[in-house]
């Protein structure tokens, strides 16, 4: 069988109207039970890891989570992403982008992330352009981001209420049709009302705040762009909003906190990494069959 590639995966679910659900790999023993838990369920999702997986928490590195995954991927059924490389990150540090997306479409991830959105806009282009023109010549998909998913940052946050009625950072409509244009992304992550989950301090273990999403700002984003949209901080979105989300273009959501906070508790609390393993494999079938409906729905990508 011909492997299909993430462009084509993701296009497929964009189509059907079929989310993606998009694991973070926050510690490397998370890898096995969740590609169980999909393989079990026939649920296509994207396995993923981001920087701050590695910096904040126990994914290693680009290199170990790859190896990781190669022990138990599954083709019919899993990708690899990487997610989130910052060229300017949460501590407003300057990175050597390229370098990270490099060594990651090299190894053989099948999509990346290049994260821009803390720059103007016109740089924000040409990072981003810069990524697509390398990661495309490999048949890499590239997955971009423009508005504030905020979260990230180590300062608080304003009130939720109050970000999601001013709109404040939610991605702009104009704005977005000219940056996919002249960046060539395929994807693209947008802030309508969704939120990251904290990674410092002592939020990083609390319950994440629920979340809504605008969907009169989704659905006319989606009628001006028409590629695959990314909901980030899937954690804690309210599942009726992220239902209907994905009738109006978001394709691929983002997964993060709760299973990292399941995973951690449940070793904290059992202090058995074989117990940890069974809670977050539990969990994902719940998610795949339950909150979001996609278990069974893998044929759709064959
Ligand atoms: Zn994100």
């Amino acid at each position: 069988m011909n492997m299909k590639n993430s462009i084509e995966i993701m296009k497929i679910a964009l189509e059907k109207k079929v989310l993606l659900p998009a694991m973070n790999i926050a510690h490397l023993p998370m890898t096995e039970p969740i590609i169980n838990a999909a393989v079990d369920t026939s649920t296509f999702i994207l396995l993923e890891v981001s920087r701050i997986d590695w910096n904040n928490f126990g994914a290693g590195s680009i290199k170990d989570i790859y190896n990781e995954y190669m022990k138990y991927k599954n083709n019919i059924f899993t990708r690899l992403h990487l997610d989130h490389i910052p060229v300017i990150d949460e501590s407003n540090i300057r990175l050597d982008y390229m370098t990270f997306i490099k060594e990651a479409v090299e190894l053989g991830y099948n999509s990346v992330m290049v994260d821009g959105s803390r720059l103007t806009l016109d740089e924000n282009i040409s990072a981003t352009k810069e990524v697509c023109d390398y990661a495309h010549t490999f048949n890499v998909a590239v997955e971009a981001e423009l508005g504030a998913v905020l979260g990230h940052e180590s300062g608080p946050i304003p009130p939720y209420e109050e970000l999601f009625s001013s709109g404040k950072g939610f991605t702009n409509i104009d704005e977005a049709v000219r940056f996919m244009n002249e960046t060539g992304c395929d994807w693209l992550s947008v802030a309508i009302g969704n939120i990251h989950g904290a990674i410092s301090g002592a939020a990083m273990n609390e319950k994440k705040p629920e979340a809504r999403i605008n969907l009169e700002h989704l659905d006319s984003l989606n009628k001006a762009l028409g590629i695959p949209l990314v909901l980030h901080g899937g954690s804690g979105i309210n599942l009726d909003y992220v239902r209907k989300s994905t009738r109006l273009g978001i394709s691929k959501m983002n997964i993060g906190t709760d299973i990292r906070q399941v995973y951690e508790w449940a070793l904290r609390d059992e202090g058995s990494l074989e117990k940890a393993q069974n809670a977050l494999y539990e969990r994902c079938c719940k998610i795949f069959k339950t909150d979001l409906t996609v278990a069974g729905k893998a044929n759709l990508f064959f």
